[in-house]
């Protein structure tokens, strides 16, 4: 058996490396670079925890690993003490007693892991200790976690990490991993080549989060919509779900409260001391649905998180599948939720365009909202489009050095909602071809700009007091749509829009100094006018579709097979684990996940032997907790 394995089997205890771990481990121990892209959940940490023992073992001193999430060092440090690996990190949380200790302890060659905020590296002081390792060869390697922070086109830029390019000047030799969850083609390259990580290998994972199911729904009344998706399907799970605004975190925290529902807010607006006694408790208790802007989430290892919501349409496709990456890191079935309309595609424009940035910018992250639009607006599978947006065809997916693997791409996944009710169709082109008419004309006619409902109004041939003020009713487009509903045409107005031939004009009231959001011809709209391109529609779900009954109580997924005792022990079990995390001021997973309890509710053990070989049960935690765990189910 290699080093890595004895690693993986003693120290973590697990049976056998996932997907591409195995080639990643033994290229950084063998002293190579490496730049790692996988998914949420993936595995990313063991890539470089598995060298850093190995080489701390066979005399290569420490391994520093540089990480933005200071809030979590804490727990990722704890996770590993409790697996038996000396670990330490280093932060402004610290005071300078215990910073001096970390840096005393380093010195003596005692810390195999040592986690580090960015913004160490620009100190002279970290720096100075870090060369003087490095001159006795104790610097075993770096692992730069969430790399796409270097890059700007990332979701998540930090300039400190631009700082990061002195690791390769100035510590030559020393092998370096950087690691992401996220990266289209434009942000890989950058972090290549901001962390010059030219000659490093890539290993390029499959993006695919196939335990979780893509649902995107029409938004209508979205706090009601978001209550029975949870009431349905989630009812005393953990969550997130996220908002575009604080406001909106806290108005639906309360809802959500209201119904019975353990809910907490989280964003920058809320004092330093709650943000953290909310991620505490939605990490260490059961069952808390954090309602949070995208301040909440960066890092969030908890394996449990069984849906993400997103009640406003993210930025971009990245960020979509970062955030709802974040459930199901256990790889138990996830759901991950989101409600968007046309309000959302107009917000999204308006921030891109009155946002400070350059043009070229601006048009990079018009191209990233219309992705996403497309998305939402999709009729056929959700993954097939996401994967491919990442460049990958799904059922093929890459292999380690990113080439696709020989096998038939698909079409359809069975595990989003498009695969799993096929949505009916209608064919929008008509309605499309007199919207943008009725659009050319209004604006022909009074040399002006409306918005969305007095262009509905005339289309529809409506007696309104605007319509009659501009004249409007003369117009030979007046009436001509008397057919659709409106939220059929606003349908026809969010693909439009997402599909660029529809434009957005901002326009402010002298009188009020309100503003507004008007509609325009766009590049794409010649096309559609010609007649060149099919609009196709999914039909507007009837909203009394949703009116199946609640699900009868449900056990945890992870239990989901267990016999009737065996569901006992399980309970016993993790009563007990909510004990000792409580007693080690950690989080629950980090003691043991769900998983392993119900391995070894399932097995019923009664020796320390017996429970030798269940995943997640490493040599310390036999000898730590051995003893225990065979009390508590035996009852
Ligand atoms: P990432 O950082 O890529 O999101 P993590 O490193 O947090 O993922 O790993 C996700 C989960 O999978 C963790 O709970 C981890 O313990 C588990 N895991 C990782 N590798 C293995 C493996 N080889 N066998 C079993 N479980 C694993
Ligand atoms: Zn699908």
């Amino acid at each position: 058996m290699s080093a890595a394995h004895s690693v993986l089997h003693a120290v973590f205890g697990y049976a056998q490396f996932r997907g591409p771990q195995q080639a990643i481990v033994s290229h950084v121990i063998g002293g190579g670079d490496a730049l790692v892209l996988m998914p949420t959940g993936g595995g990313k940490s063991l890539c470089y925890q598995v060298p850093a023992i190995v080489r701390q073992q066979a005399g290569h001193g420490v391994a520093v690993v540089v990480s933005p999430l200071i809030a979590l060092m804490h727990d990722q440090v704890g996770a590993l003490h409790e697996a038996g690996v000396s670990a330490a990190y280093l932060n402004s949380t610290l005071s300078y007693e215990e910073t001096q200790e970390v840096e005393w302890r380093l010195q003596g060659g005692d810390i195999t892991l040592l986690y580090a905020a960015p913004e160490r590296l620009n100190t002279p002081r970290f720096l100075g200790l870090l060369d003087d390792l490095h001159a006795q060869g104790k610097l075993s390697l770096f692992a730069i976690d969430e790399a796409h922070c270097v890059s700007q086109w990332g979701h998540d830029f930090r300039p400190e990490y631009r700082a990061l390019t002195l690791l390769h000047e100035r510590y030559a030799g020393v092998p370096r991993i950087a690691l992401t969850a996220t990266a289209d083609a434009l942000t890989r390259a950058d972090i290549v080549e901001r962390l010059q990580l030219e000659e490093a290998r890539h290993f390029i994972s499959s993006f695919d989060r196939p335990n979780i199911r893509y649902k995107i729904a029409e938004k209508k009344d979205v706090s009601n919509q978001l209550l029975r998706f949870i009431e349905r399907e989630h009812e005393g799970e953990a969550g997130v779900v996220y908002c575009q605004s604080r406001k909106r975190v806290e108005e639906l925290a309360q809802t959500l409260s209201q119904a019975g529902i353990a809910a907490l807010p989280y964003h920058a607006g809320l004092p330093a001391e709650m943000r953290q006694q909310h991620q505490d408790r939605f990490l260490r208790e059961d069952g808390i649905v954090m309602v949070a802007t995208i301040a909440f989430g960066m890092g969030i290892n908890k394996p449990d998180v069984r849906f993400v919501a997103h009640v406003d349409m993210p930025k971009n496709i990245e960020g979509y599948y970062q955030e709802t990456g974040r459930a199901g890191r256990d790889g138990l079935p996830a759901d991950a939720w989101m409600a968007y309309g046309l309000s959302d595609v107009v917000n999204q424009r308006r921030m891109i365009d009155e946002s400070p940035a350059e043009e070229e910018f601006k048009q990079v992250m018009r191209g990233k909202l219309d992705a996403l639009l497309s998305l939402a607006e999709a009729t056929d599978c959700r993954r097939v489009r996401l994967l491919s947006y990442f460049g990958e065809q799904y059922g093929q997916p890459p292999d380690e050095d990113g080439r696709p693997l020989q096998s038939a791409a698909r079409s359809t996944c069975g595990n989003c909602d498009n695969c799993l009710a096929p949505p009916a169709l209608w064919d929008g082109t008509d309605a499309a071809r007199k919207l943008l008419s009725t659009i050319y004309r209004v604006h022909e006619m009074s040399q002006l700009t409306f918005g969305a409902g007095h262009i509905m109004d005339v289309l529809r041939g409506k007696d309104t007091d605007k319509v009659r003020q501009y004249g409007h009713e003369k117009l030979s487009t007046f009436g001509i749509g008397k057919e659709y509903s409106e939220p059929q045409l606003r349908a026809v107005m969010r693909q439009l829009l997402a599909t660029g031939a529809l434009g957005l004009h901002k326009i402010t009231s002298e009188n009020s100094g309100y503003s507004f959001d008007t509609l325009s011809l766009a590049e794409g709209s010649r096309a559609v006018l010609r007649g060149e391109v099919e609009v196709q529609l999914r039909e507007a779900v009837a909203a009394s579709r949703s009116k199946s009954s609640k699900r009868a109580a449900k056990p945890n997924v992870a239990a989901a097979s267990l016999g009737p005792d065996a569901q006992v022990r399980f309970i016993n079990l993790k009563a007990w684990r909510a004990e000792v995390a409580r007693e080690h001021n950690l989080p629950a997973y980090v003691i043991f996940h769900d998983a392993t309890l119900a391995a070894i509710a399932e097995r019923n053990p009664a020796t320390l032997a017996d429970l030798q070989g269940i995943n997640g049960m490493g040599a310390k935690k036999l000898e730590a907790y051995g003893a225990e765990v065979l009390r508590v189910v035996g009852g």
